[in-house]
């Protein structure tokens, strides 16, 4: 066959291969054209699951009746004049109508501001039919009826209409998401109706849209976010660590207003949530990007959910560092509602009592709830244990190090004079370690009360401690790696790490550049003993990335630390023996602020006994 050029027609055929792939891509493009459009209200109908018919009707602008054949003509388009770094609105590529019109029976019915009557334009697989006038109020409503009936290929990869349909529903409330000030409704006989009534284009409208498409509880459930570095500003709320999804589905992310689907966005998220959620859990999250258009790529694919950033390093140490700070600043919070939740989760015990057992008589538990008040210990509780067992101007010594080291304390000796050691161990503030549970949860006893320790958060607590004392002394000793690791990194994040190489040097991280996109890692700090040195040079990365500009170098340093002591602690799981159970607890005993995980949630918690026989009404 010799080499010919291809029609009109067949070339809208293959771009709609990749813009339209499903009904829900119409609808995404032409609820973007409403949008640019400046609309107040969108109204979308399908049926057949979007295969049979799409209609969505706006009030926007309109098009103009001789512009009409243009709108449906390839590469025409009224948003793009000639800076392609200069994209303000959803659309720019003049393509959707064309494809869509070559693969449908497609009508487009548009009335302006200006204009004394509407008028039409039909196309049907590709054969465009004259513009005629019609009667409608100001706006367009574009019609697609027969989706694919001219590419019966792609009719076949459908998934049924139900599947379609929901896919729709997603679509339009993910781009509602972005446009709270829009009157949204999706109806026909795909679905019951859904109606998104229009609130206002502020914080607290953005939070009201949110709640209509995701659910109240999700407010409820999340934290604000208001951050900006470098021009590039981050909104938006995520989700406590205790309100998680089996899947990153409801992780929106919009760039401009754009709903996008990003790795970089996602991997960022991950990683802000990386210390608090297990691994298979996904935070909830709603996030916006607004930054200088020149300085993002929305031009990646034709459908126009992917984005790519000039600086990557800088957009991800945005999203980890506001929302790590986020999680820390809501987990005081956290922290205080913490013993009221402890207190109603025990309730259920005394209602079952009451449902199975004799119900009258009994005092009210409700009562004596109030009146034990639980402990929950934050900083103000002054350490009552000898400071200079801890790292108390000393730096970072031998003993110390023994404590966080299993075997050292498990010798003969000290088992020998368990009972008596018990014995004075009941008198100190954290008392006696009596087991371990839940491979987390270290059960102490006092004298007059049950200790609960959370061991990750506690031990987090004291590394940071600790690698913040020594770096007042002296530097933090550091072990030589036996081969040097070479981290892979985006180019900006080596550059930043090797900027402030003097720093991390202090903390005994040895690093230096490795070429373009490369750092290589030498000495690791010991406190941290074995650990993921991609993963805490990347985190680093994020961290300085994130504060560059801001924090002073004391801040700076502080957060390395933390950064670092996320690194070197216990993570939840790990089985502790007894002796290493007892040495966590003088240690925090010792160590100021040990309340505390460096998240701000409380370490640990103490139960009264006296609380305890109220609850079993034996008080
Ligand atoms: P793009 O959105 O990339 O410009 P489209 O093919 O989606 O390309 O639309 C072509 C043009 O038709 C738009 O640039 C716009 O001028 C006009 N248009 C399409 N839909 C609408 C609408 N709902 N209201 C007003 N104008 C519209
Ligand atoms: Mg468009």
């Amino acid at each position: 066959m010799p080499i010919r050029q291809l029609s009109e027609t067949m070339i809208n055929q293959i771009a709609a291969g990749e813009v339209i792939e499903r009904p829900a891509s119409v609808v995404k493009e032409l609820v973007e054209n409403a949008l640019d459009a400046g609309a107040t209200r969108v109204e979308v109908v399908t049926s057949g699951g979007g295969l049979n018919l799409i209609r969505v009707t706006d009030d926007g602008s309109g098009i103009p009746e001789k512009e009409l054949p243009l709108a449906i003509g390839r590469h025409c388009t009224s948003k793009l004049a000639d800076n392609i770094d200069d994209i303000r609105s959803l659309g720019f590529r003049g393509e959707a109508l064309p494809s869509i019109g070559s693969v449908s029976r497609l009508s487009i019915r548009s009335r302006t501001a200006s204009g004394d009557s509407a008028a039409e334009i039909g196309i049907e697989g590709g054969r465009v039919l004259p513009v005629r006038p019609a009667a409608a109020n100001r706006g367009t409503t574009v019609e697609v009826r027969d989706l694919f009936f001219a590419t019966p290929a792609r009719l076949k990869f459908m998934k049924g209409e139900r599947a379609e349909s929901a896919a729709t529903s997603d679509v339009v409330k993910r781009i509602a998401i972005a446009f709270p000030a829009v009157r949204f409704t999706l109806a026909g006989s795909d679905r019951s109706t859904l109606e998104l009534p229009a609130t206002e284009d502020s914080a607290q409208g953005s939070l009201r849209r949110i709640a209509q498409v995701m659910g109240s509880d999700f407010p409820d459930n999340s934290i604000a976010i208001d951050a900006t570095r470098e021009g590039v500003r981050l909104t938006g709320h995520v989700s406590i660590p205790s309100f998680t999804r089996a899947n990153a589905l409801q992780q929106y992310a919009y760039v401009n207003g754009r709903p996008v689907r990003d790795k970089l966005i996602a991997g960022a998220i991950r990683g802000a949530y990386a210390d608090v959620l297990p691994r298979d859990r996904h935070a909830v999250t709603v996030l916006f990007l607004k930054l200088d258009p020149a300085i993002v790529d929305v031009n990646v694919h034709p459908a126009k959910a992917d984005v790519r950033f000039r600086d990557p390093g800088l957009v991800r140490g945005l999203i980890v560092g506001s929302i790590r700070q986020a999680l820390a600043d809501a987990g005081i919070r956290a922290a205080t509602t913490g013993a009221a939740g402890m207190m109603a989760a025990f309730r259920p015990g005394a209602t079952a009592y009451q449902h199975g057992g004799p119900a009258n008589g009994h005092r009210s538990y409700e009562a004596a709830h109030r009146a034990s008040g639980f402990a929950v210990y934050e900083q103000y509780r002054s350490p009552q244990w000898p400071l200079d067992m801890g790292f108390g101007g000393s730096g970072f010594g031998d003993n110390e190090q023994a404590a966080f080291d299993a075997g050292a304390l498990a010798s003969a000796d000290a088992r020998a004079g368990q009972d008596e050691a018990t014995e004075t161990l009941l008198g100190a503030v954290l008392g006696a370690a009596r087991a371990q549970v839940h491979e987390n949860y270290i059960v102490a006893q006092t004298r007059d009360s049950l200790i609960i320790v959370d061991q990750h958060a506690a031990h987090e607590r004291l590394v940071y401690e600790a690698l913040k004392n020594a770096l007042h002394s002296r530097a933090v000793p550091s072990q030589i790696l036996l081969l040097p690791e070479i981290v892979d990194l985006p180019e900006e994040d080596a550059e930043r790490l090797a900027m402030h190489s003097e720093t991390l040097a202090r903390f005994g991280l040895g690093i230096e550049r490795f070429g373009p996109g490369a750092v290589a890692v030498r000495e690791t700090p010991s406190i941290l003993g074995e650990t993921n040195v991609g993963q805490l040079v990347r985190d680093l990365a994020d961290e300085i990335a994130d504060n560059d500009t801001v924090e002073t170098l004391k801040e700076r340093l502080d957060k390395i630390a933390a950064t670092m002591a996320c690194h070197g602690s216990v993570r939840s799981g790990r089985r502790l023996k007894a002796e290493e159970m007892n040495a966590l607890l003088r240690q925090m005993e010792a160590t100021p602020g040990s309340g505390t995980c460096n998240h701000g949630r409380p370490t640990y918690i103490e139960l009264k006994l006296a609380d305890i026989e109220r609850l079993f009404g034996r008080r």
